[in-house]
């Protein structure tokens, strides 16, 4: 019987919180290695994971060591040379089965997402069906790929094209905003384009990922291929990075980690790391906007899931000539709509918790205005509860405007000019996503084409088409993903001239 048998009767929120109220019941997880769930090496050692609303024990995760992660490489290695030759077709009918048990067991996957990260149900089912589109679009992209051959320009014999072929074992590891999504962002294109590899989700939201491993049982994806270790980052995440037989990273999380996984893999010239990491990102509001229209994106870009997306708008910029006005409708919808235990979810752990406050005391100690919200209690009971908090009043050189706080706390500041406003929005470190509200068409390109984004939304925000390219500039990382881009992470290029 598999381990995760119990998780899926559990399909209710109702019915998975009161399961969780019996004493002593929660989530025990096993690795998953060569399709089959095994206890790690120290049966002693364990990672507790708390539930963001309650504060008590939602899962044990193995805390698991260099000779868990060894099997789970060593696994992945053996799993290579036939996966790695094995057909498009082949692969794509399991990355589709894939997507149709996550899809009938939609449910089962959100109710846990919900409760481990602290996400609302709602929040919980997007990212589901975007975890099922990432298995479904890389099983349908490697089918339809067009070729380069062609002849060499004036040697009608000589043939050139480039080929392509599967670098080998990957390291995966995601962060705990978007657990189920951010995870199979990776582990899609890695199989699909004929990689095998080691995904290690963050220690502090594991459980969804531990359902994908008995996914990836019944839907018959040979042992191997894809292999699921839990563990910290210190531990088993950075052994798995230093693995001489991982070919190649794909990370997401913050920018320190992705800084230390450069130092650990700088001598091993060969390994290919994509970095997908933190983000302090501006919203750009111009004087030509319609209120009801820009104010529900710019909240929606600052609150949801309780400000705890890469890519949410945490910094606002407004035209002085709206600047009032704008900031009394901002407050309205965010009290409206914006609210704990309703639409807002708690924030994902008591670290977190404690790193959201000390910004806010910050901000308190710099007297900001806080517009809504409050500095939350030091001493927090019955889960990480923080109200979303609008700030304004902070000197352009506070810390609050310029480190990623990564929670329900937005700043509003305001400009004069429209070279003003891009100078502030570059004024950061970061470079990943941000969202220009004007009805002034060529105004969203003068400004969108000069923002250091990876991303730029134009009145809309969070939308994506998986086939474009997804990753910051800057300290927001390296590399792209999405598509094309996503192939070019897990496969070699080798081009040919043949005569
Ligand atoms: P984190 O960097 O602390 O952890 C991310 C993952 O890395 C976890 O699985 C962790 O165990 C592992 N890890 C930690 N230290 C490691 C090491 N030395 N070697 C290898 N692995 C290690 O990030 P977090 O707190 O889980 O997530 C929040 C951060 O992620 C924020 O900065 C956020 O902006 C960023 N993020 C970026 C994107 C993006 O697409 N750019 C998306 C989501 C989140």
């Amino acid at each position: 019987m598999s381990p995760t048998s119990e998780l899926w009767k559990l399909n209710t929120l109702d019915s998975a919180q009161a399961y969780l109220a019996s004493p002593g019941n929660n989530v025990r997880l096993q690795n998953y290695i060569g399709n089959e769930f095994s206890e790690h090496s120290n049966p002693d050692s364990w990672i507790e994971s708390l539930n963001p609303r309650t504060g008590e024990v939602i899962a044990n995760l193995p805390r698991s060591d260099a000779s868990d992660v060894a099997r789970a490489v060593d696994a992945a290695s053996q799993a290579f040379p036939s996966w790695s030759k094995t057909s498009r077709q082949a692969r794509s009918d399991i990355l589709l089965r894939i997507a149709a048990i996550i899809h009938e067991e939609k449910e089962t996957f959100a109710v846990w997402e919900s409760l481990d990260q602290g996400k609302t149900l709602s929040r919980a089912r997007v990212e589901v069906d975007r975890a099922i589109s990432n298995f479904r679009y890389f099983a349908t992209y490697i089918l339809h790929e067009e070729g380069s051959a062609r002849f060499v320009d004036g040697q009608p014999s000589t043939l050139t094209y480039e080929h392509r072929s599967p670098i080998g074992v990957f390291a995966l590891i995601s962060p705990w905003n978007m657990p189920l999504y951010l995870l199979t962002w990776k582990i899609a294109p890695c199989i699909a384009f004929g990689c095998t590899g080691v995904a290690k989700p963050s220690e502090v939201t594991s459980i969804t990922a531990f359902l994908l491993g008995e996914v990836f049982r019944q839907a018959q994806l040979p042992p191997g291929v894809m292999n699921i270790v839990f563990g910290d980052g210190p531990g088993a995440g950075s052994t798995l990075v230093k693995s001489p037989l991982v070919r190649g990273v794909s990370f997401t999380g913050g920018t320190k980690t992705g800084i230390s996984i450069r130092r650990d893999t700088v001598e091993d010239i060969g390994k290919h790391l994509s970095l997908e990491l933190g983000g302090k990102n501006p919203t750009l509001v111009f004087d030509d906007v319609d209120l009801d229209q820009a104010v529900p994106i710019a909240a929606q870009a600052a609150f949801e899931n309780s400000g705890q997306i890469c890519l949410c708008g945490s910094r606002i910029y407004v035209h002085r000539a709206i600047y009032e006005k704008f900031i009394s409708a901002l407050v309205d919808y965010v009290q409206q709509h914006y609210r704990c235990g309703e639409t807002v979810g708690p924030v994902v752990s008591r670290p977190h918790y404690d790193k959201i406050r000390s910004y806010l005391l910050q901000a308190q100690s710099e007297k900001a205005a806080f517009l809504t919200g409050d500095v939350p209690s030091e001493a927090p009971t019955g889960g990480y509860w923080i109200e979303p908090t609008v700030l304004t009043d902070l000197g352009t050189d506070s810390i609050v405007m310029h480190e990623e706080i990564f929670g329900p706390v937005v700043t509003v500041s305001a400009f004069d000019t429209e070279e003003e406003a891009i100078k502030l929005a570059n004024d950061n470190p970061n470079g990943l996503a941000s969202v220009l509200l004007t009805k002034d068409g060529s105004r969203m390109r003068r400004v969108g084409e000069r923002i250091d984004a990876g991303l730029v939304w134009v009145n809309c925000w969070l939308v994506r088409e998986l086939g474009t390219a997804f990753g910051g500039m800057k300290a927001s990382g390296t590399g792209r993903e999405g598509g094309a881009h996503s192939r070019d992470v897990f496969t070699n290029l080798r081009t040919l001239h043949v005569r």
